[in-house]
């Protein structure tokens, strides 16, 4: 069967045939003749051969085991499992739910004084309903793309009452669009798209050859990508072959370069084009991998996703009613530095942890499991030491180099709704290349009086979050002052008030978050929306977030990272980790996808027919659910065994016997 006709399926399988390009890999690497390449054992060079890991692991998981190692006595039934999660995030929370379903004991470690992670709602002082925005995850689609985050809120939370529009787009198109200083409201570059509403063309001053700018913005960002499209409707194995060809380009150099090689035709655009798409598209985003921008426009579009939705109350509400369904809390402020091995049959690992509001080394506990599934961002793995869980050469690339787009969001609370009131806005964004770029309103409290004046004053990402992030430093601070001084003077242009003070007026307090510049988030950032992108793709009738891999990174990580580590003890889940990466849905699913891979290590049979049966994602085709299956389980048995640090002969034989068991064949797309 061919997920041809399923555009939301073509990433996961993207995904999944990395994975199993690294899988056939391994195993070539086990059984090719020839000695491991010999400066696999030199000094410094350790761990880069899956057979020159110096330190076996003393119990490795129970897939591992055979007859004659007189391990079997040590496995487990689920009841006496206990599972170390770390991070108290969506994946993190999530696991421990399912956990908690399957009656297997968890516990969790969270190095914040917070739950939620990168779900986080600022509530400004005062006891109003509508007194907060969010500082991370704010709006979740409908569609099948979304199953799970869709599924947790209504059907396991019980949140559906909870659920508002969010809207995506102001209902009078009065939202506000401002670029090179001209300012045309969205409803009237809408209905005329191919026009130089903003002075772009050369004709008028700008850099702009002008049969770019009749061609229109979305025509010249979409239309390259249609070839694939085609490609990937024909057959998967065609859509794919196609993409691997350009897999390494980013979209810059794709967009940049003149293509007649047989299977695409097209034309090099002008580096000034590109500028210009970049400026409304986001400074620097066009050093994304081609790839991921393709597989998101294709997979994304009105059937895929639709209805998008915020909670009242604020994202957190849903962390909070997970947390109160968990049978075990999570520990917040303990920080794990360290994830190891040990030879200890009755819980073989064992994660250090200190407490996180002293850093302290003094104040370091150890916590001993069956199982750990880490669920921090992968840089924060940068922080921890593994070394003993042997990490595959491919894991510990992906933790070093992994690109995450770093994000600001700016909340301020004004004394009113000003943007309701004098410019007729409810809901939806305004767009500008002035330093604020996007100005979210309140899709909440639009029809209530009395709603607190708070809105998202700005939205930036890439190397425009790095251009703020130097003036946010406190709330009190002089740089901070100067920055909502900035913010002050950019909204009183872009909304076209002429009396300067007006906003200053208004302005009652706010909040700077630089998820570049929380520890919690590795000093480093989530990827995400980019949301001047999706923009020009709305106008195209798509819509949707993207994620900022850089060329081929996102495959690499999947293959590498979806695979545990020592010897099937340590597992690896977030949102990097799916290929709905920079959604809470993403988040979600590496979750499931970790606990099928520990159970399958495992050897638990019956849970994992219970995981399935009761978390699956019903939506899928069964095709490909039992192809996902295929692959899960063989990234646990190979991960298991190639950092079980055996030698070559060992894992020889273990695999031949894998192979030979589970009817292992490779089946192309
Ligand atoms: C600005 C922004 C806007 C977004 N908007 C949306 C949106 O509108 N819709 C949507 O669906 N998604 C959105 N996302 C993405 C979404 O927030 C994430 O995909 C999701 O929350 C990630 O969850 P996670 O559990 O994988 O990671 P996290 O939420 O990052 O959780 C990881 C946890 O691990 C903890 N941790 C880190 N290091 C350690 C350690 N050493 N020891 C113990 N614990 C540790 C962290 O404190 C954290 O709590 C947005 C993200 C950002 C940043």
């Amino acid at each position: 069967m061919d997920s041809a006709g399923f555009p939301h399926l073509w990433h996961a399988k993207y995904a999944r045939e990395h994975a199993r390009r690294f899988q056939l890999e391994q195993i070539a690497s086990v059984t090719r003749s020839q000695a491991p390449p010999s400066n696999s054992t030199s000094a410094g060079c350790n761990n880069l051969h899956p057979f020159s890991h110096p330190t076996p692991i003393p119990v490795p998981a129970p897939i591992l085991h055979d007859h004659s190692d007189g391990l079997l006595n040590l496995q487990k039934d689920a009841g006496n499992i206990l599972v170390g999660i770390v991070g108290a995030g969506a994946a993190g929370l999530y696991t421990a739910m399912i956990l908690d379903d399957l009656e297997i004991s968890y516990e969790i470690l969270e190095s914040s004084d917070r739950v939620g992670g990168r779900v986080h709602t600022h509530h400004f002082p005062g006891d109003n309903k509508w007194n907060y925005f969010e500082m991370g995850a704010m709006r979740f689609p409908s569609g099948p793309m979304m199953y799970r985050v869709n599924d947790l809120l209504q059907s396991r939370l019980g949140l559906g009452d909870k659920l508002l529009p969010q809207l995506m787009t102001d209902l009078d198109g009065n939202q506000i669009l401002e670029y090179n200083g001209i300012r045309r409201f969205q409803k009237e570059v809408e209905a005329s798209p191919n026009t130089d509403w903003f002075n772009d063309s050369t004709e008028n001053g700008g850099s702009v050859p002008p049969e770019f700018i009749k061609r229109g913005l979305v025509d010249l960002l979409v239309a390259p990508f249609a070839p694939f499209r085609e490609a990937f409707l024909e057959s998967w194995s065609k859509g794919w072959e196609m993409l691997l060809k350009y897999d390494q380009h980013t979209i810059r150099s794709f967009f940049g370069t003149e293509f007649d090689d047989g299977f695409l035709k097209k034309e090099a655009y002008p580096s000034e084009v590109i500028n210009w798409m970049e400026a409304v598209t986001g400074s620097g985003v066009s050093s994304v991998a081609l790839s991921e921008i393709i597989l998101t426009v294709l997979k994304v579009d009105r059937t895929s996703m639709h209805d998008w939705h915020c909670v009242a109350g604020g994202s957190s509400v849903f962390i909070e009613a997970m947390i109160e369904r968990l049978s075990s809390k999570p520990q917040l402020s303990r920080r794990v530095t360290r994830i190891a091995p040990t030879a200890d049959p009755t819980r073989p690992m064992s994660v250090a942890h200190i407490d996180a509001k002293t850093n302290s080394s003094t104040s370091t506990s150890t916590s001993r499991y069956d199982y750990v599934i880490s669920t921090m961002p992968l840089p924060n793995l940068r922080f921890v030491d593994m070394e003993k869980c042997n990490p595959g050469h491919g894991q510990r690339q992906a933790i070093r180099s992994l690109t995450y787009n770093p994000s600001v969001k700016i909340g301020i609370k004004f004394k009113s709704r000003w943007w309701q009131e004098r410019c007729g806005i409810k809901g939806g964004s305004s767009r500008t290349d002035r330093i604020v770029r996007e100005v979210v309103y309140p899709s909440y409290g639009i029809h209530d009086p009395g709603a607190d004046g708070v809105l998202i004053a700005t939205y930036v990402m890439a190397q425009d979050a790095q251009r703020f992030a130097s003036l946010i430093k406190g709330h009190d601070t002089p740089e901070e002052k100067l920055l909502i001084d900035l913010v002050l003077n950019d909204l009183t242009a872009l909304h076209g008030f002429d009396d300067p003070e007006f906003l200053r007026e208004q302005y009652v307090d706010h909040l700077a978050w630089n998820w570049a510049a929380d520890p919690n988030a590795a000093g480093l950032y989530s990827h995400f929306l980019l949301a001047h992108y999706t923009f020009a793709c709305q106008l195209a009738g798509l819509t949707g977030g993207y994620a900022m891999f850089g060329p081929s990174q996102f495959g690499d990580v999947y293959a590498s990272c979806g695979q545990p580590a020592a010897g099937g003890r340590l597992f690896f889940a977030g949102e990097a980790l799916s290929e709905n990466h920079a959604w809470v849905e993403g988040a979600l699913s590496s979750a499931y996808e970790a606990i099928h891979k520990l159970l399958y290590a495992a050897n638990l049979e019956d849970k994992l027919g219970q995981l399935r049966e009761r978390w699956g994602n019903p939506n899928l085709p069964e095709y490909e659910e039992s192809d996902m299956r295929k692959v899960m389980n063989d990234q646990a048995f190979l991960g298991a065994l190639f950092s079980s640090g055996r030698a070559r002969d060992a894992c020889a034989e273990a695999l031949d016997e894998y192979l030979f068991s589970s009817d292992w064949e490779f089946v192309e797309g």
